[in-house]
């Protein structure tokens, strides 16, 4: 039976009187949630054990996301960013079946300052597309979770209307790790979404270090959200920035900023003309919008209809897909490569002896390089050697 505990706050008069309005109930010992009466008896005892989640078998993980079970896609993705090297295997081989049914879906970035109203304007513009009949995906890409172990994309309580609907997904960045890393897990992350099922690629990014020109790698169509208050605001903005997008928001276009808006839309407009466009034979250009009225959030939509009908019709749109892909798959040989010389254990251990000599004059840094790639060279061959001799034995790669 459970025991009524008598703790009280001390500022609760001992006896129940007509100044102090509130009565206190007593709690349970040991329960956190002292619904009275309402409590299993098995859990007192403790021969309740929480079930354990049911392992996902391939093709589970395949089955769910092609019917578009949200469930079944949230744990794919979890295996998709998990640091696991089984998991990852899996979740490669659950790409791999997927792959037929990706890249029907239209991605668009989104990046711009922390306060632009990126994610006031996805909220609206998801709303909106959910309403017109489309499925919509929600992705980030934070670098700075990494960094700072907390994120300037994910710490808000977010897109709350978006995020209750039976139309939209709306997944966080994937933590830790570098940005390659984070790129990687992004990607797939997407193509998981459009074999759920998802039409439309929403890639949310922060102005911080490479994230802009990492999702600018990843998406259709880029946008950069800014703010108003020209003069100030325009000096903040990187014009490498400017020149990887396909449109400029000048958001919060309401009340009284709205003048200003019109103010720095004509500013922008006037930057534009000395950058060369992001998309071939597509004119970049400035709009204004607010997510809070809903003003110019339906024509952003035409514009990137637009973008799409012309450039497909070019074959600009194909062109980049392709480059994109070939640009990932470098950058992931780049980044295999890397991680292979410098976690080899013969690199490691001499790479302390080769700075100094290196900082001490001794050698340049050409031939330090030159014996660096040499002492790998031996030792990848050595492990060739053994495993011929022990096929059984696995070779770290
Ligand atoms: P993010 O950091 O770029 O994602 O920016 P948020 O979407 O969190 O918006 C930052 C602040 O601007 C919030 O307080 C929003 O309520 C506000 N905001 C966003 N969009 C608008 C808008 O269209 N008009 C006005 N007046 N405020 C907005």
């Amino acid at each position: 039976m459970a025991k009524y505990t008598t703790s009280k706050p001390s500022w609760v008069p001992d006896e129940p009187n007509e100044k102090f309005a509130c009565s206190v109930m007593g709690g349970i010992e040991g329960i956190k949630d002292t619904t009275v009466g309402n409590i299993n008896p098995n859990l007192l005892s403790g021969k309740t054990k929480p079930k354990r989640r049911l392992v996902l078998s391939e093709d589970d993980y395949v089955n769910g996301v092609l019917k578009g079970d949200r469930m079944t896609l949230s744990r794919a993705i979890t295996l998709i960013e998990s640091n696991n090297s089984k998991h990852f295997a899996k979740a490669q081989r659950v790409l791999q079946r997927l792959l037929p049914h990706t890249g029907k879906a239209l991605r668009i970035g989104i990046t711009g300052v922390p306060g632009a109203g990126k994610s006031t304007i996805i909220e609206a513009f998801g709303n909106m597309l959910c309403d017109a009949g489309h499925r919509v995906a929600v992705l980030s890409v934070d670098p700075t979770s990494s960094v700072t172990k907390g994120s300037i994309l994910g710490d808000k309580t977010r897109m709350g209307t978006l995020s209750r609907r039976q139309e939209a997904f709306i997944r966080p960045s994937p933590a830790g790790g570098t940005l390659g890393g984070v790129a990687r897990k992004s990607r797939e992350t997407m193509l998981m979404c459009e074999a759920a099922g998802y039409d439309i690629i929403l890639i949310e990014t922060v102005g911080v270090g490479q994230s802009e020109t990492t999702v600018r790698s990843m998406v259709d169509f880029f946008m950069l959200v800014v703010l108003t208050g020209a003069g100030d605001d325009l000096q903040g903005i990187k014009k490498g920035i400017m020149e990887l997008a396909d449109a400029i928001v000048i958001n919060k276009a309401d009340g009284d900023n709205l003048l200003k808006a019109k103010v720095a839309r004509a500013e922008y407009e006037r930057m534009i003309e000395y950058i060369r466009p992001a998309t071939e034979g597509w004119p970049t250009h400035a709009y204004m919008c607010s997510a809070y009225t809903k003003y110019g959030i339906p024509e952003l939509w035409k514009v990137i209809q637009a973008f799409k009908e012309m450039t497909t019709e070019s074959g600009v749109f194909n062109k980049r897909r392709n480059r994109q892909l070939l640009e990932w798959m470098y950058s992931m040989i780049d980044e295999h490569l890397h991680s292979l010389f410098f976690d080899d254990p013969v690199i490691t251990g001499r790479m302390p002896e080769v700075k100094e000599a290196v900082l001490n004059g001794i050698i340049s840094p050409t031939q330090a390089v030159k014996e660096l790639v040499n002492m790998f060279d031996v030792d990848m061959a050595a492990r060739r050697q053994v495993d011929i001799f022990h096929p059984e034995a696995e070779v770290k790669s």
